[in-house]
């Protein structure tokens, strides 16, 4: 089993939310646009390394936050990097395109960047995890959100003509419907879907048990929200010999540790 640290990345743009937006800043860019406007939750990975990647590379950014208006340290942080917060309640969320219009599109520099990062530049900056292996390997592990990264892997995978059999531990409860958008994809992957622990952000005093040994024996430190959940899963699926004898596991860490400090205080 081998962990590839894609949290090393960044402390603030870490792991895949650096590969997610990679090509979407150069895209905005490219279009002369420098007002990025993102989505995500109170405590999003997503609008954190957005907010910090805006501030480094000169963009200006708004974040719109689901749910009534609330302060955390990852939003303060946020603001301090110039980002523009505005709440949203749930009903509105839904319908991003619209709050996108209300609050950015009097702005011709305005520039919509999805939810977790999700879509085809994030996607295609995860593609490059694949290019950066030295080695091959019988399976890749992500947590899977969005399924941006995963879906990234299996392209990459695609693209370079390896044989590498991509999973996805969903970290949502009632994801099965990412197996029906998918099965037009043509390359080995497989989701799994009994590993969420009721459900988004949610977890058992087990898991946290869990990512304390890990950490104990490893010295790498997961999240509760994503990694935790992929590599107790694999833990469990390595006892259920789900592995043929010798097969090689590459474990991906996407990062998100930064969110892990309100929880272990
Ligand atoms: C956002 C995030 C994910 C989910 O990635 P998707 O591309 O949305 O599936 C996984 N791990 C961590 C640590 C994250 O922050």
């Amino acid at each position: 089993m081998f962990i590839k640290r894609d949290d090393l990345i960044h402390p603030f743009i870490s792991g895949n939310k650096w590969r997610k937006l990679k090509y979407t800043l150069a895209a905005a860019r490219k279009a002369g646009k420098y007002h990025l406007v993102s989505f995500g939750g109170p405590y999003s990975n997503h609008l954190h390394a957005l907010a910090y990647a805006a501030k480094v590379f000169g963009f200006k950014s708004t974040g719109i936050v689901r749910g009534e208006t609330v302060s955390n340290s990852m939003l303060e942080m946020n603001r301090n990097w110039g980002m523009n917060l505005v709440f949203a309640n749930r009903t509105a969320y839904r319908d991003r395109q619209t709050l996108f219009e209300q609050h950015a599109g009097h702005d011709p520099e305005a520039f919509f960047v999805d939810e977790g990062g999700a879509g085809e530049t994030g996607m295609l900056g995860c593609e490059e995890i694949i290019y950066e292996l030295e080695e091959s390997y019988d399976h890749i592990f992500c947590a899977v959100g969005t399924g941006t990264t995963l879906r990234g892997l299996v392209s990459g995978i695609a693209k370079a003509g390896k044989i590498i059999r991509a999973e996805g531990i969903c970290v949502l409860k009632g994801a099965e419907k990412m197996d029906e958008d998918w099965k037009r994809e043509t390359s080995d992957y497989r989701l799994h879907h009994r590993f969420h622990e009721g459900g988004y952000a949610k977890h058992s005093p087990q898991l946290l048990a869990f990512m304390k040994s890990f950490y104990e024996a490893s010295g790498i430190e997961l999240d509760h929200v994503y990694t935790g959940k992929m590599m107790k899963a694999i833990c469990t699926l390595a006892a259920e010999d789900y592995f043929k004898p010798g097969a090689s596991v590459l474990c991906l860490h996407t990062g998100g540790l930064f969110g892990l400090s309100g929880l272990t205080k």
